[in-house]
């Protein structure tokens, strides 16, 4: 019985892959002729008035001519010369810019240069990233921990049951029994959570709810909360922040990870037969600065992006950011490496300084409390080469 969902899932895999393979034949043959990859465009699309580069190797070889046809009718919309033919380290090839920036009008295009081929069909569109973001965000989805998971029948066989709904405290944490283990985000192919990586990737999505609001309230991800009143994206956010609030100790400090203490098999999530712990530092005060300052800022973010739409749960965001402040401040420096006997991803970091330091710029930004800003600018110096843009 235990070996039947794994062949399932096979099953669902090799079906997935010939239709894959499949659709990238009828794409390939689409509009009569093979596309080359010696023509690279932007398969995710082109906004109508960002600039539009395809780059064409074999330069060498073709007339320097390039055409931007429509799908539809194979009509001719625009025609240019190609750039000066450049060699590019990164690949080895040589390569000419074909610039069709002078094109904005919405459609479905491909781009042929005589010699050459045609490219792989790409669209121009207001909308073109919509996408991409939703199957960035479903991918959070599929990695949702505690859950049963399905995205749905768009892609058959990526689903699986609730799993790993049992938790404990290893010893390494200076507490010792079960606890409530609900949510969270799978990591990187394996089914730990762990507190500094999600701390980034949800203080990414929180940031991008701040910067591009308007935009992303309208595009539905079809995720269990949806149609809540709340933004799709805020929803799936909170599925790891709620996970996140529980590593944090009653003394404010915060958990480094939550995993079992050696890395599963290649199995489904809910047949991963190993306990999942709370792996502490292994001495006194168990908990780490870095894994601390990233819980506090990222709470600190919630507590403002939330308040709109549940103030008891930006309140407690921002309760839980400032004891995670305090409890950095006075344990500045301890640093996570993995105890013995545990060799899940250790994630270290020899310097917890950057991640108070956001901490302190995103309680600054909620509260506007006047000690956040002396640490930054006290502080902010020695990381001044990482914030400044790279040279163009
Ligand atoms: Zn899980």
């Amino acid at each position: 019985m235990g070996r039947e969902p794994s062949s399932l899932s096979e099953r669902s895999f090799s079906f997935a892959f010939v239709f894959f393979l499949f659709a990238l034949a009828a794409a390939r043959f689409a509009g009569g002729q093979a596309a080359t990859t010696e023509i690279k465009v932007d398969q995710v699309g082109y906004l109508p008035a960002a600039p539009k580069i395809a780059l064409v190797s074999q330069a060498r070889t073709n007339p320097g001519k390039f055409l931007v046809k429509r799908t539809s009718d194979n009509g001719v919309v625009l025609q240019g010369k190609l750039g000066a033919a450049l060699h590019d380290p990164n690949t080895g090839d040589d390569v000419q810019a074909a610039d069709f920036s002078a094109l904005r009008e919405p459609g479905r295009y491909y781009i042929e240069v005589p010699g050459v081929g045609r490219s792989w069909n790409f669209s121009i569109g207001s909308n073109v990233y919509s996408r991409a973001y939703q199957l960035a965000m479903l991918g959070f989805y599929g990695q949702r921990c505690g859950a049963q998971v399905d995205l749905g029948p768009e892609f058959p066989g990526y689903k699986h049951s609730a799993c790993h709904l049992k938790g404990e405290f290893h010893p390494t944490s200076g507490k010792s029994g079960e606890r409530d283990n609900l949510g969270g985000w799978h990591d990187a192919g394996d089914y730990g959570r762990y507190v500094v990586n999600s701390g980034i990737s949800t203080g990414s999505l929180l940031w991008a709810w701040e910067l591009y609001a308007p935009k992303l309230k309208n595009i539905q991800l079809r995720i269990p909360e949806s149609g809540t009143g709340t933004p799709d994206i805020l929803s799936e956010a909170r599925w790891n922040l709620e996970w996140m609030l529980t590593m944090q100790d009653d003394d404010g400090g915060v958990w480094q990870k939550q995993t079992s203490t050696h890395f599963a098999g290649f199995v489904m999530p809910e047949d991963d037969p190993l306990e999942s712990e709370i792996i502490g530092t292994g001495a006194a005060p168990y908990k780490s600065t870095c894994a601390t300052a990233d819980l506090a800022a990222v709470a600190a973010i919630a507590a403002r992006v939330y308040k709109p739409f549940d103030e008891k749960f930006a309140a407690k965001n921002l309760h839980a950011a400032r004891q995670a402040w305090l409890w950095a401040e006075n344990n500045p420096n301890v640093i996570f490496k993995n105890p013995p006997g545990i060799s899940t991803g250790e994630y270290g970091d020899n310097d917890c300084r950057d991640e108070r330091l956001w901490a302190a710029a995103e309680l600054w930004r909620t509260t506007g409390e006047a000690a956040y800003n002396d640490f930054f600018l006290k502080n902010y110096a020695d990381f001044q080469p990482k914030l400044d843009a790279p040279a163009a």
